[in-house]
């Protein structure tokens, strides 16, 4: 069989030097004669990894020194609870804009825990997903914050500006971009991101969060949760995922051999520009997203004949291109093309598709 490449939207792939170098390791880890997930969090061995990643995080996204990074439990989904009960009172309000289903899942949670209020949300515009970006004068000031999703994992809608808030810290939910291009992390008060699309294996998200925003948890806070005890303890205020982070820290060493996040951004761009313009250019397949929305990470992709939706997954797998059904919620394909993605695999995938049209079309 051909190499098989898998567009799984999460847990991802990984890149296969990693996964090597783990199984290379994985029962003998340092000379210890045992495996770095047999090891105790808190022993120098461990402690020396979990630093070097954390450092190699800070090198690639150039985190500025007034910043923490935490490595969590508890997901994406565990920030959509953790920013309110750490930045928020319950009589405040949080402004959110809606650019698909995972912005709007922060909104459903956040409002357990204050006001939520959606300020800006998904359109349509000449038939497409379109995000239009709120203006300054509808951001009112003394809102605890203003989250967004720059890029929507689910619905592979994407954008390239930064909202306007004027002083209200900014909180991103970045699970499925991190590390995909340069980021400008001072403009932010929050960033997060699940691990399992972008960053490792799931069990593990990584928060980074300004200074002057940590230390306000509410009482009924849970401990695990509280951004001031995690940077207190280095993340180590209980038994982190190990596992997890030591799989991130040869993820971010990978990320440093391919050139860092700028290296990442044009392998990205040149692999979204391969699909969509082979969805593009027939009138086979077609996109539901504007051109100014289209996520580099996430690309639905709907065949005008759903019939054939069934044999194009079936002879896709056959052909070694895994993972291609779109989510359930928004029917069609879905290819997930992180960092780990190769261009061969893009071009594998579009090869295949240019070859099911002149079949099938
Ligand atoms: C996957 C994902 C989440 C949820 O992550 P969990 O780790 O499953 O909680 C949240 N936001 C975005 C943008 C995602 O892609």
């Amino acid at each position: 069989m051909n190499e098989v490449f898998n567009f799984s939207a999460g847990p991802a792939m990984l890149p296969k030097e990693v996964m090597q170098k783990a199984q290379g390791e994985f029962t003998n880890w340092r000379d210890l004669q045992c495996s770095v997930m047999e090891v105790s969090h808190r022993g120098k061995d461990f402690i020396e990894i979990a630093a070097k990643a954390e450092q190699d995080l800070r090198d690639l996204l150039s985190i500025p020194s007034n910043y923490h990074v935490l490595f969590t439990h508890g997901g994406g989904r565990g920030q959509f609870a953790a920013v309110p009960l750490n930045i928020s009172k319950s009589e405040d309000t949080s402004l959110h804009l809606v650019s698909g289903s995972w912005s709007k899942g922060a909104v459903a949670e956040a409002n357990k825990y204050n006001n939520a209020v959606v300020i800006g949300e998904v359109t349509d515009k000449e038939g497409m997903h379109f995000v239009p970006q709120p203006s300054l004068a509808n951001i009112d000031q003394s809102a605890a914050y203003y989250h967004f999703c720059p890029n929507e994992t689910v619905d592979g809608i994407a954008f390239d500006w930064l909202p306007e808030s004027g002083d209200v810290p900014l909180v991103s939910d970045m699970s499925s971009t991190i590390l995909s291009q340069p980021l400008d992390v001072a403009k932010h008060g929050i960033i997060y991101a699940g691990a399992q699309k972008n960053i490792g294996p799931s069990g593990l998200s990584v928060v980074i969060v300004r200074e002057d925003l940590v230390g306000y948890a509410r009482k009924e806070t849970p401990s695990i949760f509280d951004y001031g005890l995690a940077a207190k303890a280095d993340s180590m205020y209980n038994t982190p995922p190990t596992f997890s982070w030591y799989l991130a820290g040869l993820v971010f060493e990978w990320l440093k051999d391919m050139g860092g996040v700028d290296a990442m951004a044009k392998r990205n761009a040149e692999k979204a520009s391969l699909l969509y313009s082979a969805i593009d250019s027939s009138d086979f397949y077609s996109s539901k997203v504007h051109p100014h929305n289209r996520s580099k990470m996430n690309v639905p992709f709907h065949l005008a004949n759903t019939d054939l939706n069934e044999l194009f997954l079936k002879q896709s797998q056959e052909a070694g291109l895994l993972a291609l059904k779109g989510h359930r919620s928004v029917g069609g394909m879905r290819a997930s093309i992180y960092n780990a993605m190769s261009v061969e695999g893009v071009l594998a995938l579009v090869e295949f598709m240019r070859e099911f049209e002149r079949v099938n079309g």
